[in-house]
């Protein structure tokens, strides 16, 4: 059997080469177990003379504390180098900047549609919708869009279907107006809706035009309904859109769908008119809106309805037109380009 000295000395040096927390453990039951070396020692004391029993003793107490010290000191070391291994890896730096959660915005054309959306119901309209895909009769036959109407051109519109029937051929509806065919279909008088949504049409873009871009559609009709309303409505509609000392002036037009017809000219929210060079009517002082009108009898009759008890009124404009109005924008393709830096910026 080695002595107490002997084993503290090996124990010294083996214990010097531990690196890691498994092996200190191996040494400490090797040494400190239920059947380590040095318990192994102290087994032997009781059959020792009284006389060296003390000595004996001493010496086994200063290796078993010396190994438990040493091994101590090593497992603390390795503690402390895996706590901190730890906090490395867990380190959260609290300068860092967070994560950028980006604000959602409204696509300009969006503000711009709940808006119109907005002040028309406050007028007591509500909003309809139809197809985006409509029968040629529709877009067309029922609002008095003769057989010849330029508008009616292959390369003008996007036929889906041609059928020599114009109710069973279709198309990419080229105006919202079809959706007052189909309102006066559904309902009685009185009717008033305004019905915002896509429309296309066969133009090569440029700064003004796109194949795809938004209406809203306004109608009204009743018993009594005159050209007066038609004017008062639509004034109101600018002094709230434009501001309320915006003024409005009709200018005489043609629709095939309504009877007068005219196109709304707005007073210039920037200048007033009294810039010659201003960039948003130009100089003249107004700036186009819309186009609208007494609603035709044949369309009225095509809906239904008693051409002798009820008029109405109807009106069109160009979402994005008010929009590059509103927001100063030069160009329509900045609307459909997905560019964030562009899109995002309109609340
Ligand atoms: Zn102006």
């Amino acid at each position: 059997m080695k002595t107490p000295e002997e084993i503290l000395v090996e124990a010294q040096d083996l214990i010097g080469q531990v690196t890691d927390e498994a092996s200190a453990e191996a040494l400490r039951i090797r040494y400190l177990g239920k059947k380590g070396e040095i318990t192994a020692l102290m087994k032997t004391m009781g059959s020792l003379a009284p006389e060296e029993r003390k000595a004996f003793g001493m010496q086994v107490n200063k290796a078993k504390s010396s190994i438990e010290a040493w091994l101590e000191d090593k497992t603390s070391r390795f503690a402390a180098e895996a706590r901190s291994l730890r906090l490395r890896a867990e380190r959260i730096d609290v300068t860092e900047p967070g994560l950028d959660i980006p604000a959602g915005a409204q696509h300009p054309i969006t503000i711009a549609i709940n808006e119109i959306s907005r002040i028309f119901m406050n007028m007591g309209y509500s909003v309809v919708e139809g197809p985006e895909v409509e029968t040629v009769f529709n877009n067309f036959d029922a609002l008095n869009a003769a057989p010849n109407h330029p508008s009616r051109d292959m390369t003008d519109t996007f036929y889906i279907s041609l059928d020599d029937d114009p109710k069973r051929s279709t198309l990419l509806r080229t105006q919202t107006s079809p959706v007052q065919i189909r309102t006066l279909l559904a309902q009685n008088p009185p009717v008033k809706v305004i019905s915002p949504g896509r429309c296309f049409r066969a133009d090569t873009p440029d700064a003004t035009h796109s194949p795809m871009f938004h209406q809203v559609e306004g109608l009204l009709v009743d018993e009594g309904v005159t050209m007066a309303d038609l004017k008062g409505t639509l004034d109101l509609f600018a002094r709230r859109m434009f501001g309320s000392d915006a003024r409005t002036k009709f200018r005489p037009h043609f629709f095939p769908f309504t009877e007068p017809s005219a196109e709304m000219d707005v007073s210039c929210f920037l200048c007033g008119g009294d810039d010659p060079t201003c960039r948003v009517c130009h100089g003249s002082g107004w700036i186009e809106i819309l186009g609208c009108g007494m609603v035709h009898p044949n369309v009225l009759a095509i809906g239904g309805l008693d051409t002798d008890r009820y008029t109405g009124f109807a009106f069109g404009m160009g979402v994005e037109r008010i929009a590059m109005l509103k927001y100063g924008i030069e160009d329509i393709r900045l609307f459909y380009e997905n560019d964030m830096r562009f899109i995002g910026q309109f609340y």
